[in-house]
């Protein structure tokens, strides 16, 4: 029996993957892959068979319970599984109920690590999500709530952290800011919000958190990542910080 590959495919562009999880594709085959996976990364699995079970904003989603009988199906039938996820799988990919799906079945995972969204948001915009006298504490959180998950914990976590990384929230940006703001959050604390982090239609949209609405709704249809701190200080007028981006500022 095959154990199942569990690979970031970071993200967007094929080349900030890591050369490990581009030779476990090159080897695959079958790649069951999440909605948000370009082309060009699927392309370097070409003899592999590929299914598509996922996964954007919860349209035609593939229930999980029924992802982990295909990973598990397929893990007895071919000698190359990968299960390929967005940015990297242990962060916001229910990477876990698939391995524990899967070990219950006697399933091993191996999992390679990815790109993270905020790392490449981080990297498009120039700013460091750390910085010596201003921020040593991040925090990455979704307002995208599990069953029995309290809605707004993650804001009070975001209170706390220097710096905030939002995944899945551009979305409901209302009703993030106005959570970010009943946990104390400073209306006017810097934020930046990056549509298609790291790929050649990278946009930022930069502001203070009061604006985040009307941000929010000038972005375009792309995966979009929402950063909250002062490391985000002054992005909207940086011109040398934001080489690529076509910017909207608010
Ligand atoms: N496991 C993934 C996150 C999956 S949740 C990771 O590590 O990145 C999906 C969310 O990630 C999106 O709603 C968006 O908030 C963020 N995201 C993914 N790719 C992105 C990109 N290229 N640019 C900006 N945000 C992105």
């Amino acid at each position: 029996m095959a154990k199942v590959w569990l690979v970031g495919a970071g993200p967007g562009p094929a080349d900030l993957m890591t050369v490990r999880a581009v030779r476990v594709l090159a080897a695959a085959d079958i790649v069951f892959h999440d909605a948000l996976i370009g082309d060009d990364v699927l392309a370097l699995a070409p003899n592999a068979e590929k299914v598509a079970v996922g996964k954007r904003c919860g349209a035609h989603s593939t229930s999980q319970r029924f992802i982990n009988k295909r990973l598990a199906d397929a893990a007895r039938k071919y000698r190359n599984v990968v299960r390929l996820k967005g940015g990297d799988p242990m962060l916001f990919g229910r990477a876990q109920e698939e391995i524990d799906a899967l070990a219950a079945e006697g399933i091993g995972v191996e999992v390679i690590p990815g790109v993270t969204a905020a790392l490449a948001a981080a990297a498009g915009v120039q700013r460091s999500l750390t910085k010596r006298g201003v921020a040593r504490s991040v925090a990455f959180v979704t307002p995208r709530v599990g069953d029995g998950e309290d809605p707004v914990e993650w804001a009070a976590a975001a209170a706390r952290a220097d710096t905030t990384a939002i995944y899945m929230g551009a979305g409901d940006a209302v009703a993030v800011a106005s959570a970010l703001v009943s946990q104390g959050v400073s209306p006017a604390t810097p934020i930046a919000l990056i549509e298609n982090a790291s790929r050649p239609d990278q946009t930022v949209h930069a502001g203070v958190l009061a604006a985040l609405p009307a941000l929010a709704a000038a972005r375009g249809n792309g995966p979009a990542l929402i950063v909250i701190g002062e490391i985000c200080r002054d992005l909207a007028s940086d011109e040398a910080a934001l080489p690529i981006a076509r910017r909207a500022n608010g």
